[in-house]
């Protein structure tokens, strides 16, 4: 940025893992900032200490109260302000979304500096359909109102995404797979950092999983969308017998998969059935 920037509000993404994630621009964006308003200084000190900076920062949440907002929107006149989160996007599921309404309202420059975000680079990693997808951020904790927030997006024919903490994985996929029924899903963890992993199965299989043990870390769950409409609602007896057929003529992971599709059953399931049923059983 060799222009001297445009005062305003600056919406600057931040790596949500691995530091050297921060962009180019993101830097300059910071380097130029006469005012960072942060979720967290301590943390986005570490940011600025890594980058060389030492940038003037404020803590800003969407609970900051009408004055703090406004002196940020008054300072937008002729300074820049870049508004970051402890880590990724700002606003998606983390402050910011009012201090941007505001800033629009009072007609201030505002502007973005995308990067990093724990539920774009989750659904990038899950290998499910990416073409539709709901982000529905963090489930309540309370039985309840969780059970109520996932039959509202039951019936939806997209891709489910769902922020969640190692401590409470296993609850969430029991309750997902108790709300949703058999779709193929993804655990992703740590993504960027040393120790990221995605895993992937039924609800059920990683439910029982985790609950064995919950893992450390962050965490992002990727859910497939709902059975096709028009797959054959089907017994078991039946999904067996158009498995043998599907076995006669192909390799296994490729006969589940059919079959699986067409009746709308869950991938790893048929696949481990159909190895059941080639053994014999
Ligand atoms: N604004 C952030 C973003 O753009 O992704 C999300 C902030 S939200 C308070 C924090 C949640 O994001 C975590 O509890 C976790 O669900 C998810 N998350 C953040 N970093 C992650 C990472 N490196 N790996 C997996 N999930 C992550």
């Amino acid at each position: 940025m060799s222009k001297s920037p445009l005062p305003g509000l600056y919406i600057v993404a931040t790596p949500i893992g691995n530091l050297g994630d921060i962009g180019a621009r993101a830097a300059a964006v910071l380097a130029r900032a006469d005012l960072i308003a942060a979720e967290d200084t301590r943390v986005t000190a570490k940011l600025l200490s890594h980058l060389g900076l030492r940038i003037k920062m404020t803590p800003y949440h969407d609970h900051s109260d009408e004055r703090t907002r406004a002196d940020l929107v008054a300072r937008m006149v002729d300074e820049v302000v870049v508004l970051v989160s402890d880590a990724g996007t700002p606003l998606i599921s983390d402050p910011g979304y009012k201090l941007v309404r505001d800033a629009r309202a009072a007609g201030r420059h505002v502007t973005t500096v995308p990067g990093p975000c724990a539920a774009i680079a989750a659904i990038t990693l899950s290998g499910l359909p990416s073409d539709r997808f709901l982000f529905a951020g963090f489930l309540p904790s309370k039985a309840k109102a969780r059970a109520d927030a996932i039959a509202e997006v039951a019936g939806l024919r997209a891709t489910l995404i769902f922020y969640e903490s190692g401590p409470r994985l296993a609850a969430t996929l029991a309750a997902l797979a108790e709300g949703l029924g058999a779709r193929e899903t993804a655990v992703a963890r740590e993504i960027t950092k040393l120790y990221e992993e995605c895993v992937t199965g039924s609800l059920a299989e990683l439910a029982a999983r985790y609950a064995e043990a919950a893992p450390k870390g962050e965490i992002v769950i990727v859910v497939a969308p709902p059975a096709e409409a028009g797959a054959e609602a089907a017994d078991d007896a039946t999904v067996d017998a158009a498995l043998r057929d599907a076995l006669a003529g192909q390799p296994v992971a490729r006969a589940a998969k059919a079959v699986a599709k067409r009746f709308g059953r869950d991938r790893h399931e048929l696949y481990a059935r159909a190895l059941a049923l080639k053994g014999g059983a």
